[in-house]
């Protein structure tokens, strides 16, 4: 099917630069690592390895091969039944390899694995208890499939060392089964990221992103957005769906960057913008304040109001982003902040 829409002005690439891009970029030439950011040729490589402004430089390198045992309508990777089984020495290498790299931030990824007894779990944790082990002061995102809601699979990994569990529930709730392989669903990516919270040590973040343009409402958007904060999903991105070839779902609509934006400032403020909980206690504030008793409102109403009004830790929204976009510098950014 073709796609009606002609990509719009801001659609626009960005070229790579810098002197940490170029470094690490010469640096990868002498190791045997694969990343994402090269071999999905993305818009962002410039941007996401010179570091940004806290010169925390970021790139996804995958795992557990390049063959996937799903077939989303909207991913351009290689799919089988029985793909080859994964390298058992992969682990060790890939940990050897990125602890040399001079990287800040790793995000590590992987095709869904329905194949394997463990999904994959195992490989994810060993490889990223080995990295830590070999350089405890980078940043890792493990971004992983859903591995059928199996809490052992998903206790595994978040209890391997890593800083952020990412898992991606691609799109609004409405639409996850035009969009993803039957076997995904939005309960079950919703149950992986409590899992995730309840199993990882304290100060671990949890991350979700979805891309729009497949179909979706604004109020889709925003109903989806209050699901995954409820999970208490720490940070959340918002990116273009772009059709890899005509074989894929075509693209529905080109938001403006404007409308991510604007999703971008209410996923920050999230309850304070659509919970009426916050205002009905500035409310009895105000009768308070009016009565004189102000004091006994104030005691009671600051923790519930502070603890209710806070949206995501950070949210990454525009045209371009990808779910590991400048990763590293936003993670900086929002620890500091
Ligand atoms: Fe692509 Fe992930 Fe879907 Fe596999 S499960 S087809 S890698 S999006
Ligand atoms: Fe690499 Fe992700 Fe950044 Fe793209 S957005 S360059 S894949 S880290």
């Amino acid at each position: 099917k073709k796609n009606p829409i002609p990509k719009p002005k801001w659609m626009k690439l960005t070229y790579p630069g810098g002197s940490k891009y170029t470094a690490i970029k010469a640096k990868l030439r002498q190791l045997k690592l694969h990343t994402v950011c090269e071999e999905a040729k993305c818009p962002n490589l410039g941007e996401c390895w010179s570091g940004g402004e806290t010169g925390t430089a970021t790139a996804t390198i995958m795992i557990l091969g390049d063959t996937c045992t799903r077939g989303c309508r909207f991913c351009n990777v290689k799919t089988s039944r029985t793909p080859p089984p994964p390298d058992p020495d992969e682990p060790s290498n890939v940990a050897e390899a990125i602890a040399s790299w001079g990287l800040d931030y790793v995000v590590i990824t992987s095709v869904d694995r329905d194949d394997l007894a463990d999904q994959g779990s195992n490989h994810f944790a060993e490889t990223i208890h080995k990295l830590k082990a070999l350089k405890p002061d980078i940043l890792i995102e493990a971004l992983v499939p859903d591995f059928r809601g199996d809490s052992e699979c998903v206790g595994k990994v978040a209890k391997s060392g890593l800083d952020v569990f990412a898992h991606n529930i691609e799109t609004v709730e409405e639409l996850q089964s035009v969009v993803r392989d039957h076997r995904a669903n939005f309960k079950q990516s919703i149950e992986v990221l409590k899992m995730a919270k309840d199993y990882a040590p304290a100060g671990t973040l949890t991350k979700t992103s979805i891309m729009l343009g497949c179909g979706e409402t604004p109020d889709q958007v925003l109903n989806t957005m209050e699901k995954v904060r409820a999970a208490g999903v720490d940070v959340m991105t918002f990116g273009q769906y772009m059709r890899p070839s005509k074989r894929h779902m075509p693209v529905s609509d080109y938001i403006t960057p404007e409308a991510f934006e604007k999703y971008r400032s209410i996923g920050m403020d999230l309850l304070l913008s659509f919970s009426p909980f916050p205002w009905a206690c500035f409310g009895v504030v105000m009768v308070f304040w009016r009565t004189g008793l102000m004091f006994v409102p104030v005691v009671l109403y600051s923790p519930f109001f502070l603890g209710a009004a806070h949206g995501f830790r950070y949210v990454a929204s525009g045209p371009m982003v990808r779910s590991s976009y400048k990763a590293g510098e936003f993670y900086i950014k929002s620890m500091i902040e």
